[in-house]
């Protein structure tokens, strides 16, 4: 019951606080809504027509009639809605009418098929950014500023202290640390997102070493849409098979990538003696760093950092700037004192953000 309540209390707040942003877009209870031309970008209900930013499960939740989306999201995104969601596509860059506006997809840089959504009507040009960023990835397109009157931007790591170091960097730390256990006889474990920081760690390491990369089973899925959709990526081996078998019996030495989900679960002992790490933007921090006890912690993020988040609101040339995920209002707060207009947009989503 009181967890009803409490449900109840929160979706009351929710709709409470629905602010009419009289614009191309508008907040409403079931996430960013376009009038003019009726569908809604990112929402967190099922509605008639879905707009998708990017496959995160964050983003494109179930249940909707129809979603469009880039070619790679789709080809990500049937997987996770199954055979018989209606997903239409299209390229980054054409443009569609969709009622009184026109609606066009630009890359994003935050994985396979991301992409900020430029609505054009009669209220000025918005771009919805999504989630992106602005360091190379050689697994998605890169991000491109669109000049924009009102952007929407997500702040994940809306906060100075988030700053990525350089990924050539990160990497090497990474092959370093995999050296230094392979000596040991241990096998290394690193824990990181399914959607786009595990095939963008696999193609980073195939530029520094030809030594194979063994997954955890519930990474082949996605592994296979970047290959289908065009991707390159390095051979992997499976620490089990889709037979169940471990073709292996013993992974001293080897490097696995697993999901944050595996921790702690008896797959696990199919390693042997290990160290573990974990790829995120939250890696950051010291204290979340001993928190959650990992032997390590590689800073590497598909989020933009705070200099990249403040140097892609100034290349949009936005007088209106609205935050939203993470650290929404010390962003927005930040931006006011530099003399823009910024507020943020509230989000359902409370759980931790994907693919960070
Ligand atoms: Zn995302
Ligand atoms: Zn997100």
């Amino acid at each position: 019951m009181v967890h009803v309540r409490r449900f109840l209390q929160r979706w009351l707040s929710l709709v409470r606080s629905v602010v009419r942003l009289t614009g191309v877009l508008n907040e409403t209870a079931r996430g960013l809504y376009c009038p003019a031309g009726d569908f809604f970008i990112d929402p967190w209900e099922p509605v008639e027509r879905a707009v998708i930013t990017h496959a995160h499960a964050d983003h494109a939740r179930p249940g909707s009639a129809a979603y469009l989306c880039t070619p790679g999201t789709r080809e990500l995104l049937q997987r996770r809605l199954g055979p018989d969601a209606i997903l239409q596509t299209i390229e980054y860059g054409s443009l569609l009418r969709m009622g009184d506006v026109t609606v066009s997809f630009h890359p994003a840089g935050h994985v396979l098929g991301s992409a900020q959504i430029r609505v054009d009507g009669p209220g000025g040009v918005w771009v919805v950014a999504g989630d992106y960023k602005r360091a190379a990835d050689p697994t998605c397109a890169p991000f491109e500023p669109v000049p924009c009157d009102t952007f929407v931007t997500e702040s994940t790591f809306g906060l100075p202290i988030y700053r990525w170091d350089d990924t050539a960097v990160v990497m090497r730390d990474i092959l370093s640390w995999w050296d230094a256990n392979r000596e040991a006889g241990r096998a290394s474990v690193i824990f990181c997102y399914t959607l786009g920081k595990a095939q963008r760690l696999l193609a980073e390491l195939a530029t520094l070493t030809g030594r194979a990369v063994h997954v955890h089973g519930m990474m082949l899925g996605m592994i296979d849409g970047y290959r289908e959709a065009g991707v390159t990526l390095p051979e992997v081996k499976p620490v089990i098979d889709r037979t169940g078998r471990s073709p292996r019996t013993s992974m001293a030495g080897e490097l696995v990538l697993a999901p944050l989900s595996a921790r702690g679960t008896p797959w696990m002992r199919r390693l042997g003696t290990l160290s573990d790490a974990f790829a995120s933007g939250l890696m950051r921090v010291r204290g979340v760093r001993r928190q959650r006890a990992y032997d390590r912690g590689f800073v590497i993020s598909d989020h933009a950092d705070w200099p990249a988040l403040l140097q892609t609101i100034t290349e949009t040339g936005a007088s209106r700037v609205l935050a939203t995920h993470g650290h929404a209002e010390p962003l927005a707060r930040h931006l006011r004192t530099q003399g823009l207009e910024s507020g943020i947009i509230r989000t359902a989503w409370e759980g931790e953000p994907s693919g960070d």
